[in-house]
C-alpha cells in the first residue's frame, strides 16, 4: 500500500436537513481546510452566490463537463445534477490543503472507489429524530412545502447508506457534533483511539426507521 500524500479528503454527507452545511462551514474555518465547490444544474436559492455556494450551470454545460471527463464524481440528486470537478480538488490536496466535500452518498461511493492516493475520511450526519428533521426542512427557503415532504420520503432511502461511511455522527447539538467530527479526524490523522460506538449508531438508525 503506497504512503498517502498531501492533504486529507473529508466527505460529509447526510439526508437533506440534518445540518450538514453548517458543519461544513464550521470545518472550513479551521486553518488549512478548504471546501470543494460543486457544479450544479439546480437553480440558486435566494441566499446563494455563484462561485461561492456552487457553480450554477446549465444542463448543456454540465453535459460538456461530463464529456470532457472533468468530474471526480457526479450524480443526479432530487432531479438535478451535482458534481465535483477534479482540478481544483487535486491542486488543493497537492498543496497539503485538507479538502471538505459536501456531497451525497453516490458521490461519496464514487470518490471511495477511485482509491486516490490521499487519505479519505467519510462522515454521515444524521438528525436526532424525524420530527426535528421535518421542522428543519419546513423552515427553509423553499417555494413549496411539497419539497419538504418529498425530502422526508427520500430520507428513509438515504439513511440506508450509512453503512458505507467511516463514521456516522448524530447532530443533536451543533457544537457537540462538530467536536465529535474534529476529534475523529484528529484521531484518524494521529492514529489515536477513537471515541465511536457503532452499536449505538445502529440502534439510533433502527429508531429513525421504525
Ligand atoms: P442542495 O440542493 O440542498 O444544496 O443539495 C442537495 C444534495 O446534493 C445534498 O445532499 C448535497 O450534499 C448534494 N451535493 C451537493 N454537491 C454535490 C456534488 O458535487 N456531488 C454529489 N454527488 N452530491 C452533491
Amino acid at each position: 500500500m503506497p504512503q498517502k500524500k498531501g492533504g486529507i479528503m473529508v466527505v460529509l454527507s447526510s439526508p437533506s436537513g440534518a445540518g450538514k452545511t453548517t458543519l461544513v462551514n464550521l470545518l472550513s474555518k479551521k486553518s488549512n481546510y478548504t471546501v470543494s465547490i460543486s457544479h450544479t444544474t439546480r437553480k440558486p436559492r435566494s441566499n446563494e452566490v455563484n462561485g461561492k455556494d456552487y457553480f450554477f450551470v446549465t444542463n448543456d454545460e454540465f453535459k460538456r463537463l461530463i464529456n470532457n471527463d472533468e468530474f471526480l464524481e457526479y450524480a443526479k440528486v432530487f432531479n438535478n445534477f451535482y458534481g465535483t470537478t477534479r482540478t481544483a480538488v487535486i491542486q488543493g490536496l497537492e498543496k497539503n490543503q485538507n479538502v471538505i466535500f459536501d456531497i451525497d452518498w453516490q458521490g461519496a461511493d464514487q470518490i471511495k472507489n477511485k482509491k486516490l492516493n490521499y487519505k479519505l475520511i467519510t462522515f454521515f450526519i444524521l438528525p436526532p429524530s424525524k420530527k426535528i428533521l421535518f421542522e428543519r426542512l419546513s423552515s427553509r427557503d423553499m417555494k413549496d412545502k411539497l419539497i419538504a415532504d418529498e425530502r422526508m420520503k427520500q430520507f428513509d432511502r438515504d439513511v440506508l447508506h450509512w453503512i458505507n461511511y467511516d463514521y456516522v455522527v448524530i447532530n443533536n447539538d451543533l457544537d457537540n457534533c462538530f467536536k465529535k467530527i474534529q476529534n475523529l479526524i484528529d484521531a484518524e490523522i494521529e492514529n489515536g483511539s477513537k471515541d465511536y460506538d457503532r452499536n449505538f449508531i445502529k440502534s439510533h438508525i433502527d429508531k429513525l426507521l421504525s
